[in-house]
């Protein structure tokens, strides 16, 4: 086994920026040992789900220093907008369906970017090394010789399910949550998931890019036991202002998504824990939903013991 430790951070650390108020967070930052960019090197980076807001700090003096940006299709136009006015945006949004560039192009380029001396941010949707072949291009570089640094981004399945007020994990209703890819690379339902052990073992489901696939999969957790009531929810373009959520059941879900036009990107939460949105629906509250303080019902079970 490999047991290396490298000198941590590689990059050399930012000089502080005297020309920021003295107790403003920019002013703080250098002291926070913020790597600078080094030319030549490559980024792969979460843009969290939309809202800049849920940007990491690292991402944000990444998109300082950048000098070319290859982002994804999912990356929000206002995270974009944070760039440098300087910096070169490239635009790598591989869509289902559309032309979109091939994935071995899109590492390939970046390690030619990177070799003409360019501070090279790859931009992901989420976090980069989930479901969002940041592990693949990082392997690339790696071969090439191209140093690189991977910044986590917020996951959407975990901060999209937050703004529609789903908590992935709760104590009363799921010690355990899985992600699961409703997509092949090729297109097609995965046929290397066990549906059936998913169905059986996690009591929250977390579907990304299953849209398209929704009616079979459904199909697939319902004929290995899931219940036809299961609560479900669609969330779509969470955290951004065109954020909407369905809730629905396991059978209905996919006839539902059609019906009302859920749009993508969108992630499917399958379980209990959807229930809790009635009284953690936070942005709804903000404009005017009134929250449901025991959408468990937990406190009326108690009574009538
Ligand atoms: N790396 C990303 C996931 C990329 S796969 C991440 O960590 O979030 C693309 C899928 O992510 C979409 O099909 C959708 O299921 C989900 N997704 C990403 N951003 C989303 C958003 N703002 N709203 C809803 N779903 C989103």
């Amino acid at each position: 086994m490999k047991d290396r430790i490298l000198p941590f951070p590689r990059a050399s650390a930012l000089p502080p920026d005297r020309s920021a108020p003295p107790h403003s967070l920019r002013a703080r930052l250098p002291s926070m040992g913020l790597p600078e960019f080094e030319r030549g090197w490559v980024w792969l980076a979460g843009a969290g789900p939309g809202d800049p807001g849920l940007l990491t700090i690292h991402a944000l003096n990444a998109l300082e220093q950048a000098d070319v940006i290859v982002h994804d299709a999912l990356v929000s136009s206002d995270v974009l907008d944070l760039a440098p006015h300087g910096a070169r945006l490239i635009d790598a949004g591989k869509r289902g369906g559309k032309p979109s560039p091939r994935q071995r192009d899109i590492s390939v380029r970046l390690v030619e970017l990177a070799r003409k001396g360019h501070r090279v941010l790859r931009l992901k949707g989420g976090d980069p090394f989930t479901f969002g072949r940041g592990g693949e291009e990082g392997l690339t570089l790696a071969g090439a010789g191209i140093p690189f640094r991977v910044i986590p981004g917020v996951t959407s399945g975990i901060g999209g399910l937050a703004y529609a007020g789903i908590p992935a994990t709760h104590r009363d209703t799921n010690h355990a949550v899985t992600f699961v890819t409703g997509h092949m690379a090729g297109g097609s339902i995965p046929d290397n998931v066990n549906w059936r052990a998913i169905a059986q073992g996690s009591p929250t489901i977390v579907l990304y890019m299953a849209m398209k696939h929704l009616d079979r999969i459904t199909a697939a957790l319902l004929a290995a036991g899931r219940a036809d009531d299961e609560p479900v929810a669609l969330i779509s373009r969470a955290t951004t202002k065109d954020q909407r959520v369905l809730e629905t059941t396991l059978a209905r879900a996919a006839a539902d998504a059609d019906a009302h036009a859920i749009a993508a990107p969108a992630l499917i939460v399958i379980g209990q824990t959807v229930r809790l949105r009635a009284g953690l629906d936070w942005l709804g509250a903000l404009s005017g939903r009134i929250l449901d303080a025991d959408p468990l019902g937990e406190r009326a079970a108690q009574q009538a013991v």
